[in-house]
């Protein structure tokens, strides 16, 4: 018997999560995700895979996350054939926001094409016809299901609570031993869906250190948010809201409707611009099995939690384009979350210059994105190739994320009753992970290491 686990992304960096696991000779690849952030990461995409993806015998995905999923479609297309193993959840929002990442794709070496690429002509990593032709090989597997594996294996999932369908997956070795595969850790007491799950025992453990160094503040969310849009109805402006479509979108619409249903929030009417989110909202009413308590509580009183009074989903573009001209207080949402695309960008360029109007961010905001230059409070930004003076008020929700941080990663590892033999950190920039690793070290006494692009272990 033998078993052996090789990082192939997500070391010592957050995106491109591959973990290969081999057991007697068959190899499981979990998760398979795209490289995110600057060129040498992106440029990492379209190498060869370093394993070869027609000797792959099983796939599991632990959440839709692009830096999970966003390669699926390359793999499929260069020949693996066997099942692609993920939650109900995971494969809904998979068939969101995959083939729209191939149009992404495309249209990129699209424009490249057209303004002359470093490569000619410039192709797509994969198009929109890869990623339909990929969610064919999805298997879904309830949580808590047994699952067989090539190579004597077997797994079931238990909820990550992290985004909609999220999912640790527990693989059993044919020794009896196990490694929990983390995934992307969420967050105890956060709406909608359930918390993370307590784990008390497995004998290797890989997990996530996204915000290994760092606590989020702890700040009333709906008072801010409240504050927020009192101010805008009594100035008459707009509120934009750059919100990730999966997972902030829904947590920002719990919010506003929990303000109106205690009568804290003036009239406004409220859109929802970007298709994605509608989609992805759709299926966080939906699926039932993933709701936390509030959640349950609201939807047996027939109560919509995620549909605020006053609310319009925009897909169509021309819509979306007609809402420059409307005026007086409403709140805008869509993405991307950092602002550096998708249909917010529109909004911002019409709106930055207006005095009235406030723009809320709603989580990170990576380095050289319109978001960060707009939270750093730089006076004009250049938009489409036109400056953009800044005058609207710009702030920021503090709170919200949807990754434990250090000190709630630590209590979710307090929790197991015998010290794994080995904990791999992982989904991490090099300080987090060396933080993590300290905290670890020192509070818990275990034995932890960070592995490096393509370095194996055996189990
Ligand atoms: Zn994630």
């Amino acid at each position: 018997m033998s078993q052996t686990i090789g990082f192939y992304g997500a070391a010592q960096t957050v995106t491109g999560s591959k973990h290969l696991l081999t057991l007697n000779g068959k190899k499981i690849l979990v998760d398979c995700g795209i490289f995110q952030g600057n060129r040498e990461l992106r440029d990492r995409n379209w190498q060869p895979f370093p394993f070869d993806p027609t000797e792959l015998d099983a796939v599991v995905v632990t959440h839709a996350h692009m830096d999970h999923i966003g390669m699926i479609p390359k793999l499929v297309r260069e020949g693996y054939q066997g099942p692609i193993y993920c939650t109900p959840a995971t494969l809904g929002l998979s068939k969101i926001s995959l083939p729209d990442s191939g149009r992404i794709q495309e249209e990129d070496a699209r424009y490249a094409n057209k303004k002359g690429s470093r490569h000619t002509p410039a192709l797509p990593l994969y198009t929109e016809q890869d990623a339909y032709a990929c969610l064919k090989r999805f298997v879904t597997m309830p949580y808590g299901e047994l699952q067989p594996l090539p190579g004597g294996g077997t797994f079931k999932y238990l909820p990550a609570g992290h985004i909609l369908g999220s999912a640790f997956a527990e693989i059993y070795f044919e020794n009896g031993e196990r490694i929990l595969m983390g995934g992307d850790l969420g967050r105890f007491n956060t709406p909608i869906i359930k918390d993370p799950t307590t784990v008390e025992f497995a004998e290797y453990l890989v997990v996530e250190s996204t915000y290994g160094d760092r606590l989020h503040a702890h700040e009333d969310t709906v008072g801010k948010l409240e504050e927020i849009l009192n101010h805008a109805a009594g100035v008459g402006g707009a509120v934009l809201l750059p919100t990730f479509s999966i997972g902030r979108t829904q947590e920002v619409l719990f919010y506003l409707r929990q303000l109106q249903d205690q009568g804290r929030m003036p009239r406004m009417p409220i859109f929802v611009d970007s298709p994605m989110a509608i989609s992805a909202t759709r299926l966080y009413a939906d699926a039932k099995e993933e709701h936390d308590q509030d959640m349950k509580i609201a939807v047996d009183n027939d109560a919509s939690s995620l549909e605020p009074h006053l609310l319009s989903l925009i897909r169509d573009s021309e819509q979306s384009k007609a809402l420059n001209k409307q005026v007086g207080p409403m709140i805008i949402i869509a993405g991307s979350g950092m602002a550096n695309g998708g249909r917010i960008v529109h909004h911002l360029k019409n709106r930055l210059g207006n005095p009235a109007t406030t723009v809320v961010f709603t989580g990170y905001q990576g380095e050289g994105t319109l978001g960060r230059r707009l939270i750093d409070g730089e006076p004009t930004v250049q938009i489409h190739h036109e400056e953009v003076q800044v005058r609207a008020h710009i702030t920021k929700l503090n709170s919200l994320s949807a990754h434990a941080d250090q000190e709630e990663i630590m209590t979710w590892l307090k929790n197991f009753k015998t010290p794994p033999k080995m904990t791999f950190i992982v989904h991490g920039e090099t300080k987090a992970q060396e933080a993590l690793q300290a905290k670890i070290h020192s509070d818990l006494g275990w034995k932890t290491t960070v592995p490096s692009q393509g370095q194996e272990f055996n189990l």
